[in-house]
């Protein structure tokens, strides 16, 4: 084995994870390498071509925050942009991008360059190098080694990976490229909990062959906001349209007739599947009242011939994936070009973890992304920057960010994984946070940017455009709190008011019907700049919701002087009034041992929690 260079920071795997990971690490001044398969893949999206969607953007949004990646690669190659939850409060509303999947990759490995302390090598790692039960570095298949002070694993789905289709198996991480066999054969004899996982993808058809004429078609929201503060709107790509048909009762019989040769039903898989992104066995199984799914047809670019049949993930054998696919309408002739399949990969209990990523059984280890039991390319990005940022404190000798659940969804999510653990795919859901009216995407730098920068991870672009948004935020702020609006006024009639007598705009903002656009069309503001309509909702939501927000940082306080408040072993959940059945459910199952406990049940509410308070502090006075 020849000695190659020594690194502060190794990544290992160039997916969504690893590339946030070692950029992270590298803005902080950490000498890092990132090992990869295949350096033209780095930022290869697996699955859909698509960032974002509930829960999801807020991740975007926070990594966008600490300068991460994924949100500009996101705009450098969006080609369709939606507001989901559009009529819903402020704290559910998210964006989905598609994007095109060449571009995205492109734009990862761009950004990726621009990082000064950063080494990418084409290395399959063989084994994570130990000495006692420390990480020291790891082989590679080309007979070298790498060694360094931090190590982050961040394999994806290529750990034992088995790909399946009917009654097909083939080992491999992904279609087309093969599984990390060793590698995951060597972790095995480590200390982890392993289990095994499952996900899927569908087939991809050939755009020339479908029938767009007949179908609905959906346009891209010319002015949704954009996922990266250092992104500009005339930088993107051009938008294109996505289109809508549905699966139908011929579909589903199709399926139903063929269930036992699907993968999934047929035994063959021991891995859980992800509960939020089913099959399209699944559905038809799940959810046998229905006569149609939704599903969404995708271009995976501007120049691809491809379309990405967004609902109908699959491990049917092709010749059923055909006769499904031509029962659909305007998919009567479509032509597969890859056919979907389903696979299994090993993944360890992310229990076995701190809080910081490091893995508790062998120390300077960090893992982060599908690896711990996620889905989806926001949550594992999310993860790796936090174990960059924890991985490269860890090199300066200095203690673990550990990001609060009551300020982020990284906190949330990176607490309910080293807590509670997960036994199907976790995927992030605003469900999930107990404060989401503060935990906005459009409010995520203000929860941590200033400690990005005060990490080290948040480069002078990004800061100087923070505190910019915000002199532009207090400048409207004040702006709103001094214009007096006159019944009659030329504002007034703008703003589409009767008013009995003057109001202060800030206070007009209250009402339900003034929206941002209006407001910046009253005020003469360009409504097409992103970064006034995203300084203008960020006050509007702050108006509108003062008080619950108030009350939620109430709750905040009190229920944190209370963490260790406890809750008695016997508590009679199910008598308990105020509590939804889910909680109650869910409180019975995980018996929590404390008001802090309780706090990180997954859909925990801060209503609840102060329901449970009650009970705590009355067990405690008898
Ligand atoms: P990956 O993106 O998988 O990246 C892993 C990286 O590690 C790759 O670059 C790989 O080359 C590298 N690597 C692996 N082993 C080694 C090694 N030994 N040496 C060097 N490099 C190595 N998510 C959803 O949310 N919804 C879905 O419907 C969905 N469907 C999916 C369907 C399929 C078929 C697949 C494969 C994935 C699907 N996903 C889905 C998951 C999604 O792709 C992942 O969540 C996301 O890519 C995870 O990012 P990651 O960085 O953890 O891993």
């Amino acid at each position: 084995m020849t000695q190659t260079q020594h690194f502060d920071v190794l990544v290992v795997g160039g997916g969504h994870a690893g590339a946030e990971a070692a950029a992270a690490a590298s803005r902080m001044g950490a000498k890092t390498v990132l090992l990869t398969n295949k350096v033209d893949d780095i930022g290869q999206m697996s699955c859909n071509p698509a960032i974002g969607g509930i829960g999801k953007s807020h991740l975007v949004a926070e990594i966008d925050a600490l300068d991460g990646v994924m949100g500009r690669a996101t705009d450098k190659a969006g080609i369709h942009y939606r507001i989901l939850n559009k009529s819903k409060g402020p704290a559910v509303r998210a964006l989905r991008v598609q994007t095109d999947r060449k571009l995205y990759r492109e734009a990862v490995q761009e950004i990726l360059q621009e990082h000064e302390n950063l080494v990418i090598r084409q290395e399959s790692v063989l084994e994570i190098l130990t000495k006692g039960e420390k990480a020291i570095g790891c082989s590679v298949n080309s007979g070298r080694a790498y060694f360094a002070e931090a190590i982050i694993l961040t394999a994806g789905t290529f750990l034992a990976g088995k790909i399946h289709m009917g009654d097909l198996q083939t080992p491999g991480g992904r279609v087309g490229e093969p599984a990390s066999s060793a590698l995951a054969e060597s972790m095995r004899g480590m200390t982890f909990r392993v289990g095994r996982l499952k996900t899927g993808t569908p087939p991809r058809l050939k755009s020339d062959s479908i029938n767009f004429e007949i179908l609905e078609k959906q346009h891209s929201d010319d002015l949704a906001p954009l996922m990266s503060a250092r992104s500009m709107r005339e930088e993107r790509p051009s938008q294109i349209a996505c289109f809508i048909t549905h699966t139908n009762t011929d579909t589903h019989k199709i399926i139903e007739d063929n269930i036992l040769s699907s993968a999934m039903y047929s035994g063959a898989i021991e891995g859980v599947g992800p509960r939020y992104c089913p099959s399209i066995e699944d559905k038809i199984k799940r959810f046998a009242e229905r006569d149609k799914h939704q599903i969404f047809l995708e271009p995976e670019g501007l120049e691809s011939d491809l379309i990405y049949p967004n609902g109908i993930s699959t491990s049917l054998p092709l010749d059923v994936q055909k006769e499904f696919v031509h029962s659909i309408r305007g998919l009567e002739k479509a032509i597969i070009s890859q056919a979907g399949y389903a696979i299994e990969y090993d993944y360890y209990d992310p229990r076995d973890l701190n809080y910081s990523l490091e893995t508790k059984g062998i120390r300077n280890l960090f893992f982060a992304g599908q690896i711990n039991g996620t889905t989806g390319y926001e949550e594992a990005a999310a993860q790796g920057i936090v174990a960059g940022i924890n991985a490269a404190r860890l090199v300066k000798g200095r203690d673990p960010w550990e990001p609060a659940r009551d300020s982020s969804y990284l906190g949330v999510m990176i607490d309910d994984l080293t807590h509670l653990g997960t036994k199907e795919p976790y995927r992030m859901f605003t469900s999930r946070a107990e404060y989401r009216l503060q935990l906005r995407q459009d409010n995520a730098d203000q929860r941590l940017t200033n400690k990005g920068i005060d990490l080290g991870v948040v480069g002078s672009g990004r800061a100087s455009l923070y505190r910019e948004k915000m002199k532009t935020q207090r400048e409207l702020a004040d702006r709103l709190a001094r214009e007096v609006i006159f019944p009659n006024s030329g504002i007034a009639k703008m703003l589409g008011l009767e008013l009995s007598r003057e109001f202060k705009l800030r206070d007009l903002f209250r009402r339900p019907e003034l929206d941002v656009l209006r407001v910046a069309d009253a005020l003469g503001m360009d409504k097409t700049d992103a970064k006034i309509v995203s300084a203008l909702e960020t006050i509007e939501t702050e108006i509108k919701y003062e008080g619950y927000i108030n009350r939620q940082k109430v709750e905040i306080q009190k229920i944190r002087q209370s963490e260790s408040e406890a809750l008695p072993a016997d508590l009679n959940y199910d008598g308990i009034e105020g509590l939804s059945s889910e909680l109650k459910q869910k409180l019975v199952h995980f018996r929590p041992k404390s008001l802090d406990r309780a706090s990180r049940i997954p859909g925990m509410t801060p209503a609840a929690l102060s329901i449970l308070l009650v009970h705590a502090k009355r067990a405690s006075a008898e």
